[in-house]
């Protein structure tokens, strides 16, 4: 029997979702991020839908990723977005996947590599154009550029960099990344003979930044139904919003009645101010419900709001539903998505969390039994 706690994924709004991203890019193509399972929404799943929707690549963050698309059939170019370390390079050749450099030093073993099995084989280099997480600064893109072309089984195929505020629609930040990335891949296109393909644009700026979208996008949070900036962002999407692809929800498994002054839970952080109603559910931390949520979250339940009450436990957690008519053990109890007219949204989770709306995703996606629902 699986568990009680689910984990269902809208095949339906993922296809929806890759329509918006695909009105957005104009005639760039799509670059479907599935790192993290997908956002914890699966893989394997999602990338199938995407690719029959009509991405022309697959991004991962690790080889390992890489490979489990591979060995699912997928022939696509697969980007590793992190981890090309030399150690890594005869396993990327193998499988074909497209590294994606971040500075020389796998350069060498790539070219080896790639010489050992008679490909020649195009590197995408990340270039550092003020996200100040990882690759190379625009001073030192064309040496780097250079040694890839003097590899003979390498050549250059794509550049790439990344926005770290694209998310944030008041700040002139991407602007300026934006110019430094044109700059730099000016000079690039003097130095190589072959086509090259430039991209930066994750969801923000997909949707938020004009002239973002270059030779390819690479949305990730967008095709799983969130704005980068949470629900403000929505504004912008034009008549065709994104929609929420994960849903998560239990079920009740005990209904109890407990005085005016009990202390609910480990602390008694929550003391009863009435003879109340208690559901008890068997969701908690270890599922991705964190403690954080304790005492401030909301559920649904008989298409009703309900609050958590009472500090959540590895597997326990209690909910108030003295206002709520007609509850049953066995009724599911919605955490996060619809039920009814009533919604909790990822943004609204990742709110009451302190965080953000991926963060939330794929916490309970990974954490969960999952039901893709075609
Ligand atoms: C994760 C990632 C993206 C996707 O970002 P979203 O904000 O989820 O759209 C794009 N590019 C790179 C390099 C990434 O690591």
């Amino acid at each position: 029997m699986k568990s009680l706690n689910r984990v269902e994924i809208s095949a339906a709004a993922l296809r929806n979702n890759f329509a918006v991203c695909h009105e957005h890019a104009g005639r760039a193509d799509i670059l479907a991020m599935v790192k993290a399972d997908a956002y914890g929404h699966g893989m394997l799943n999602c990338a199938e839908i995407f690719i029959n929707e009509g991405a022309k690549a697959l991004g991962v963050a690790e080889v390992s990723e890489g490979i489990t698309l591979r060995e699912a059939g997928f022939s696509q170019p697969v980007f590793i977005l992190a981890g090309v370390i030399p150690q890594a390079a005869q396993t990327i050749i193998e499988y074909n996947l497209t590294p994606v450099v971040t500075d020389g030093i796998a350069i060498k073993e790539l070219g080896k590599a790639a010489a050992q099995n008679s490909v020649i084989v195009g590197v995408q280099v990340k270039m550092d154009a003020g996200m100040g997480r990882q690759g190379t600064l625009p001073a030192d893109m064309l040496a780097l550029v250079q040694q890839i072309e003097d590899q003979e089984s390498l050549y250059l195929q794509g550049v790439l960099a990344h926005f770290p505020l694209a998310d944030d629609r008041q700040s002139t930040n991407s602007q300026q990344v934006l110019e430094t990335f044109t700059k730099t891949i000016e000079q690039i296109k003097l130095l190589i003979s072959q086509p090259c393909s430039f991209h930066i644009a994750n969801s923000g700026g997909l949707l938020y930044v004009d002239g973002a979208g270059f030779d390819m996008v690479r949305p990730g949070i967008s095709l799983y139904g969130c704005y980068p900036d949470g629900e403000a962002g929505r504004s912008v999407a034009g008549s065709r919003g994104l929609e929420p692809v994960m849903k998560f929800s239990t079920r009740i498994i005990q209904i109890r009645e407990v005085p005016e002054g009990t202390g609910l839970g480990y602390g008694h952080s929550f003391v009863t101010a009435r003879p109340t109603t208690l559901a008890v559910l068997p969701v908690g931390y270890e599922d991705g419900y964190l403690r954080k949520l304790s005492n401030i979250a909301e559920v649904i339940v008989n298409c009703q709001k309900v609050p958590v009450v009472g500090r959540i436990s590895m597997n326990i957690t209690l909910i108030d539903i003295t206002d709520v008519a007609d509850v049953q053990v066995g009724d599911e109890v919605v955490l996060l998505g619809s039920q009814g007219d009533q919604e909790i949204t990822a943004d609204d989770i990742a709110g009451w969390m302190d965080t953000i709306s991926y963060e939330v995703l794929c916490l309970f996606g990974r954490m969960n039994d999952r039901v893709f629902q075609k």
